[in-house]
């Protein structure tokens, strides 16, 4: 069985029940969901919105492998209603769903990069997952 961390991201309708309804699709299509954070409030990054975000962060165990983990979590973006984005523009959405780590391996497919490369960067991850995970080694202060 592998640690699966998944971060979740709405900006539009209901965010608290999106996230809950992604949760629960995720605990039904993918593995055990063994650790939800709280839900953080975070200002759209890359782009301009009046709706803020409400991001939180799983741990999941599953033995998917990871591209199936990918392609049924972009399954339950679209049966959520999330719109095909075009060419490489950010915009509100229901729901984001990424895969974060999938226990220490180092994947690099055109269409999957674990870690996800821009993790480090976004507090509206970092803070979620900590929560769930401080005693991951990125977390560790040298
Ligand atoms: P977005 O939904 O805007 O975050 O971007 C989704 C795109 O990122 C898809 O085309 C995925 O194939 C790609 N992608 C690359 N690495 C990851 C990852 N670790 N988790 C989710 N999507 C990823």
């Amino acid at each position: 069985m592998s640690k699966i961390y998944i971060s979740l991201g709405s900006n539009l309708g209901n965010k608290e029940q999106n996230l809950m309804g992604a949760i629960a699709a995720i605990g039904c299509e993918i593995g055990v969901v063994r650790r939800v954070s709280e839900f953080y409030a975070s200002k759209p990054d890359g782009f301009v919105s009046e709706n803020n975000f409400l991001n939180a962060a799983l741990l999941v165990i599953s033995d998917m492998e990871p591209l199936l983990v990918l392609r049924k979590l972009q399954q339950i973006e679209r049966e959520m209603g999330r719109k095909p984005k075009s060419g490489n523009e950010y915009s509100d959405r229901i729901i984001d769903l990424d895969i974060l780590l999938y226990d220490n391996e180092i994947i690099n497919y055109p269409e999957l990069k674990i870690p996800h490369p821009y993790m480090m960067e976004r507090d509206f991850v970092l803070i979620p997952l900590r929560e769930i995970a401080p005693e991951l080694s990125i977390f560790k202060t040298a």
